[in-house]
């Protein structure tokens, strides 16, 4: 089976395991999504949900991990490839950026000079183009006097500068896949809608496919067509924005929503978050890991209540908006 032409990149079955002192730790948990080029799909969840182990997977960036499962760029499998071709398509098919861009960048080169290295490793490019590239992406991704600016060095651009200075990085090279795991959680909320809009600018004008991963709804609501609720390594809701802010499935998926601040918050309300804590990796409980913080589950009765800590829920429920849970929100969601 191939993949329809407007999607270029199919996870399915996604597992990815560390081997720990304290035990095999199971980071990624089959998880299954598409990214549609053009589009922006958002991946939201708790810290150490698995996002990040997801795009470094995505990335090829995982030494010594257990992968299992398949993924497919333009319908080419990943899983298994070599280093070598690893290395051939990070920067240049699939492009990332990160929350701190000065662990990216190299604080001994200016900018432009490292834009420029950066194409020219990819492309075979001569200097003179490279460097003419570098100076056009600054002004791209709107650095005022970027033939200037590029013959500055990294610490000499502020937060959200520099984060403007990766992007133009990481598009130097004409991507069609970026991953942006929490590039504006760093910074001011200004900044970071300058930030965010610059990416859903860029993504459109270029037809990119962005995953963005976040764990602010916010930033979601902001930028994402489609949108990946991760839990404790697994999937818990997959679903179109629109729809996953009009109708929650998931348990978890409502108390995110809850969380967000309203505008009709006084300035002294109390910041609402979902009781509990994450769920451990190491011994993943049988059924729902969510079970033991879900609303839900305890307003059940007795035999729902063991369904949810003895089975494990699938991702099932109408194909447009899935969610692994065994009591998803009975209003709102079509099938
Ligand atoms: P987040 O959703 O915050 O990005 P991560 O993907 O970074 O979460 O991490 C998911 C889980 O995997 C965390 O519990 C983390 O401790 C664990 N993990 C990540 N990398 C490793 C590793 N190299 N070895 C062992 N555990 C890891
Ligand atoms: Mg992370």
């Amino acid at each position: 089976m191939t993949a329809p032409p407007h999607i270029l990149l199919s996870v399915r079955d996604l597992s990815v395991s560390f081997t720990t002192k304290r035990g095999p730790v199971r980071a990624v948990d089959s998880l299954s999504f598409d990214v549609h080029r053009g589009r922006t799909l958002g991946i939201v969840g708790e810290s150490g949900s698995g996002k990040s182990v997801t795009s470094m997977a995505v990335l090829g960036l995982h030494t010594g991990a257990e992968i299992t499962g398949s993924i497919r760029l333009d319908g080419q499998e990943l899983v298994g490839r070599r280093e070598r071709e690893w290395s051939r398509l990070r920067g240049r098919r699939v492009a990332m950026i990160f929350q701190d861009p000065l662990s990216s960048l190299h604080p001994y080169y200016t900018v432009g000079e490292q834009i420029a290295e950066h194409h020219r490793v990819h492309f075979r490019s001569r200097r003179s183009v490279a460097r003419r590239r570098a100076v056009e992406m600054l002004a791209e991704v709107g650095i005022p006097e970027p033939e200037r600016r590029a013959g500055e060095y990294p610490h000499q651009f502020s937060g959200g500068m520099r984060q403007r200075v990766m992007i133009a990085m990481a598009l130097a090279c004409e991507p069609e896949l970026l991953i942006a795991d929490e590039p504006t959680t760093a910074l001011d909320v200004t900044v970071q809608a300058q930030i965010l809009e610059l990416i859903a600018r860029l993504q459109e004008e270029r037809g990119l496919a962005v995953v963005m991963i976040t764990h602010d709804l916010g930033v979601v609501a902001r930028v994402a067509h489609d949108v990946l609720v991760m839990y404790g390594g697994r999937a818990a809701e997959l679903a179109p924005v629109d729809a996953l802010f009009a109708s929650p499935a998931h348990p978890y998926t409502r108390g995110l929503l809850d969380s967000l601040p309203r505008l009709d918050d006084a300035d002294d309300a109390p910041l609402r978050v979902i009781p509990g804590s994450p769920p451990s990796l190491l011994a993943p409980a049988p059924g729902c890991a969510f079970a033991p913080r879900c609303a839900r589950a305890a307003g059940a009765s007795p035999s729902e209540r063991l369904r949810c800590a003895t089975e494990r829920p699938l991702l099932t429920g109408p194909a447009g908006h899935p969610a692994a849970c065994h009591f998803p929100a009975d209003e709102g969601v079509t099938s």
